[in-house]
């Protein structure tokens, strides 16, 4: 498919995340040739063929490309929300290089040969790469583990391992799922929510949800689920990756597991770093999400978490939903936002702006951590010579509303609709190739 990509020459530009200290003081060069970064600084000019690509990017920055723990592509099944095409699509326009796919699909992701079948849909999609999540229980049903093995073995080579959508509640069942993705480095990633504690709920439990009589759901039905898992990867010496932080708690409970220096790892996503549970007051399900948008006090804890690295990773839990699924009464709305094209200018909004973290931070958090965690080696590299030429171009000075209906994701159920968002994203490459260009497809 790649018969000799041209070299390109991007100049003028903004390193983050590069090793030096002080190198994303003064702009630079990057030179990339067969998929790879040849050079950067002075030497990229000077060494890059005359007859390379350029690309000027004078005031822009560069970031390993991003990488996202948490994608819900839903095909197989639901190809009306959203393909492997559309989303990796959204993704690339979003600066991403790599997603992992959710196992809720239908059929679930829970065998070889449905995590092989999404792997190839990924790799003829070509735009990113998309590494399969695989079920933790048969079916999702909570009552026997999957095929771990199985999956881990496939040509996927699944390492991640989660229900998302719901909650290994049965302890016995997470202890050997933990214990047997053990043997071969793998991760559980847990949607912590108690089920019995969470039967109907429909928002946050708090002010807000008495005022407008939706049942609630209460931080303890995330954080006693996490505490227990906590102290199940201590027990068991395995990997616990928690899923989408929304509270306080949460980001204190992951604070002490990590202080004991338990394997466990975290995730927030973009709406919870922005968002509140009084968005809800309009009844307008396009805030309906699970976890629940929490509290200002929740948000304010959660960027903190995310800047200390309590929480290692921002993941988006891109959930599209078609119209009729989401554009209907809050009660039987389904739950969920898309997020993949607008998670790196929320992110820059929620936690750069307010100089929380800052270009390098952000690379860590969207890149260098989330790679480690889904055990991507070829994803979250520095951006410096040898490391594979996945990156993305992003504009900080731009603003603009976000509008859904420009974006390439199928579905159209983005709770940041007609916000005003810092940022754009200019360009990305994947090993070397554009995927876009000038803030469009390239291709
Ligand atoms: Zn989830």
């Amino acid at each position: 498919m790649t018969t000799s990509q041209p070299d390109w020459l991007i100049t003028g530009v903004q390193i983050a995340g590069a090793r030096a200290a002080g190198s994303t003081d003064s702009a630079a060069d990057i030179w990339i040739s067969d998929g790879r970064i040849a050079a950067t600084g002075p030497d990229a000019a000077r060494d890059a063929p005359a007859g390379a690509e350029r690309l000027d990017a004078a005031g822009l920055i560069a970031l390993p490309g991003l990488v996202d723990l948490h994608t819900h592509l839903r095909e197989p099944g639901r190809e009306d929300a959203e393909t492997v095409e559309t989303g990796t699509a959204a993704a690339a326009l979003g600066g991403y290089t790599a997603v992992h796919a959710m196992a809720n699909t239908e059929p679930v992701a829970d065998t070889a040969g449905v995590v092989e079948q999404i792997w190839r849909l990924g790799r003829q999609a070509g735009r990113c790469d998309v590494q399969p999540v695989g079920a933790v229980t048969a079916g999702l049903a909570g009552k026997a583990l999957a095929e771990l093995g199985a999956m881990a073995d496939s040509a996927a080579r699944v390492r991640v391992f989660s229900d998302d959508g719901r909650c290994v509640a049965d302890a016995v069942l997470m202890r050997r799922a933990l214990e047997y993705v053990k043997a071969f480095g793998g991760v559980i990633a847990q949607h912590a929510q108690e089920p019995r504690l969470t039967e109907g709920a429909q928002m946050n439990e708090g002010e807000v949800s008495g005022v407008l009589g939706l049942t609630g759901w209460p931080a303890v039905a995330e954080e006693a689920i996490i505490a227990r898992d906590c102290l199940l990867a201590a027990h068991t010496g395995s990997a616990l990756h928690v899923c989408h932080v929304s509270t306080g708690g949460s980001v204190d409970i992951i604070r002490w597991a990590k202080a004991k220096g338990w394997p466990v790892t975290a995730e927030v996503t973009p709406h919870h770093l922005l968002l509140t549970d009084a968005l809800a007051a309009g009844y307008d399900p396009v805030y309906k999400v699970n976890p629940p948008l929490r509290t200002a006090a929740d948000v304010a804890a959660l960027r903190e978490g995310l800047a200390d690295g309590t929480i290692d990773c921002v993941a988006t839990d891109h959930a599209p939903h078609p119209v009729e699924d989401k554009e209907t009464e809050w009660a039987t709305a389904a739950f969920g936002m898309t997020g993949l094209e607008t998670a790196l200018r929320v992110v820059h909004e929620a936690v750069v702006a307010p100089g929380l973290l800052d270009w390098a931070g952000v690379a860590d958090r969207m890149s260098v951590r989330p790679a480690a965690i889904g055990r991507l080696a070829g994803h979250g590299r520095p951006l410096e010579a040898g490391s594979p030429a996945s990156l993305v171009l992003y504009d900080p000075a731009a603003r603009a509303e976000v509008d859904p209906a420009q974006h390439a994701s199928r579905s159209r159920n983005s709770p940041f609709a007609g916000m005003s968002l810092p940022g754009r994203v200019v360009a990305t490459f994947l090993r070397g190739e554009p995927t876009v260009l000038d803030g469009k497809l390239a291709r």
